[in-house]
């Protein structure tokens, strides 16, 4: 989505408020695909501090992802920010932080799917108590116990462990 911002490129304390939807589809970030559900929800304002514009707002999105413990399919819901310079590229004005933009507009897209990509970390589960999949045979532990011995248990405590599953 491009945003006209020419108006307020002069205009100190000039302001454009931001409420819109940016459908993504699917995203690739360090190998990652996200699948996006629903378009991503933007509310926010551009606006002219008198050194540069800043760009803010309160995002909402919902993706498909795998539960980072056992792999199932989920859908995840993450709020993000997006706090973001923008510099116009010759203004001349310098800043390693800053998004660059040229002549009268900003593609917002790219900085809301950057922004999305600093909150995500990949940890979702698919329950608090996920106990994901066996280590040694790979059965979704959720599902069903395989019965693999998968700690390696001091010897002192072996035998009452071996009373212990043939109590079972
Ligand atoms: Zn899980
Ligand atoms: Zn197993």
């Amino acid at each position: 989505m491009i945003i006209d911002v020419s108006g307020i490129l002069k205009e100190i304390g000039g302001r454009i408020d931001i409420d819109c939807c940016i459908d993504f589809g699917k995203a690739e970030f360090l190998g990652s695909v996200y699948d996006f559900t629903s378009p991503v929800k933007i509310k926010g304002v551009i606006r002219n501090n008198g050194e540069s514009l800043t760009f803010t707002a309160e995002c909402a999105s919902t993706f498909n992802t795998q539960c980072a413990r056992c792999g199932r399919d989920i859908e995840v819901a993450l709020s993000f920010a997006v706090d973001e310079d923008l510099m116009q590229d010759d203004s001349g004005a310098e800043s390693e932080d800053a998004v660059i933009f040229s002549g009268g507009s900003v593609e917002i897209d790219e900085i809301v799917l950057n922004s999305f990509f600093m909150n995500e970390n990949g940890k979702h589960l698919c329950s608090e108590g996920c106990k994901g999949l066996c280590p040694k045979c790979g059965c979704n532990l959720n599902e069903k116990q395989c019965g693999c011995e998968t700690e390696s248990i001091d010897p002192r405590w072996a035998s009452l462990v071996d009373i212990m599953n043939k109590e079972n």
